[in-house]
């Protein structure tokens, strides 16, 4: 594999690989030195044509801690239309030499048509397109449920049982973040009002329902983790529920739900949140929530994604490979990745 583009990407010892790998990159950051020499004289842009606050600066934070240079894009407010502008900044920035071209772009699809546009030669890394695909969300989401809920490097989600919440229609997260579970072996059920639902989502690898409380009650098996999804108003150009009240008290979680999740139970966001809508300040803050966790895990798995893309044989002439900072366990190298998991 060159390219981050989808959770469709990867198989489960891919997926596993990954996790294994940011897990040692999350060792090197509890060290007062968190800067690792891997991806030094490397280049990673960040292509950002939709805001993003986690996203950005975690991908930044990553790739300035394995040494990488880093140049930072944001394409707001561009005049120029969207295939035009890709274009044309791809172009600028493979001029200046990327490596990595990590893109947020709001129309479905548009990292894939960098990829294979032959606009960069770098690796492109999907940081959110669209509704479609957020892969190192996904990744990052499968790392904290790992940490909680496994606890053994190694290994995958076998048998956990995850509860997805919300705004599932214009979800990125949920479209990674099921097929990925899904991979790992866990068991998903989307619960959403059936607006919020897409067309077709009787084909993806999970179960749903419309209700919350029989959700968390148990209705498809014990749950382990319960993630909840922003209600995503910049995209909705219709009303998909009769008001914000009715939405937090049919599929909001507050006090009286957290209440119903087994003790070990985590509880999820993404973020942005919307407080006090799709989630309550309680639930937000409660001892079980990994909300503020998952961002710090974004960097440990971003830093594995850069590394295994970047640090394989596949394009570094000799006078660019990457000095060995990190030590990958289990023999298993970027290879392993770009071999699509094969060992
Ligand atoms: N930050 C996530 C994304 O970019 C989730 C969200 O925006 O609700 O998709």
């Amino acid at each position: 594999m060159r390219h981050l583009l989808s959770t469709a990407d990867l198989d489960r010892d891919s997926a596993v690989t990954i996790l294994d790998v940011a897990e040692q990159m999350s060792v090197t950051q509890q060290r007062e030195i968190k800067k690792l020499p891997t991806l030094r004289g490397r280049t990673v842009v960040n292509l950002f044509f939709e805001d993003s606050t986690r996203t950005r600066i975690s991908f930044e934070a990553a790739a300035k801690r394995l040494s990488a240079d880093v140049i930072n894009f944001s394409a707001r407010g561009s005049s120029v239309s969207k295939g035009e502008s890709l274009k044309d900044t791809a172009l600028t920035l493979e001029a200046m030499g990327a490596d990595a071209v990590v893109v947020r772009h709001p129309a479905s699809g548009a990292p894939h048509r960098l990829a294979v546009s032959g606009w960069t030669r770098g690796c492109v890394v999907n940081a959110g397109d669209g509704t479609h695909e957020h892969p190192t969300q996904a990744l990052l989401d499968a790392f904290t449920l790992r940490r909680h809920l496994v606890g053994e490097p190694g290994t995958d989600l076998a048998g956990l049982r995850v509860v997805l919440v919300g705004d599932v229609l214009h979800s990125r997260v949920a479209r990674s973040g099921v097929r990925l579970l899904n991979t790992l072996g866990a068991h998903v059920t989307l619960v959403a009002p059936p607006t919020l639902l897409p067309v077709g989502v009787g084909t993806w690898p999970c179960a749903t329902s419309y209700d919350l409380d029989a959700a968390l009650q148990g209705e498809h098996g014990r749950v382990d983790a319960v993630m909840m999804l922003r209600v995503q108003r910049e995209r909705m150009n219709a009303a998909y529920f009769p008001s914000a009240r009715e939405y937090s008290r049919r599929y909001g979680l507050d006090a009286r739900r957290l209440g119903m999740l087994p003790e070990r139970a985590v509880v999820m966001h993404p973020g942005p949140m919307n407080r006090g809508l799709e989630i309550s300040a309680q639930a937000a803050d409660c001892p079980r929530s990994t909300i503020v966790e998952q961002v710090s895990n974004g960097v440990s798995v971003r830093m594995a994604v850069l590394y295994l893309l970047l640090s394989g044989e596949r394009s570094a002439p000799p006078d660019r490979a990457p000095t060995p900072g990190l030590t990958v366990s289990a023999g298993r190298t970027a290879r392993d990745l770009t071999a699509g998991g094969a060992r």
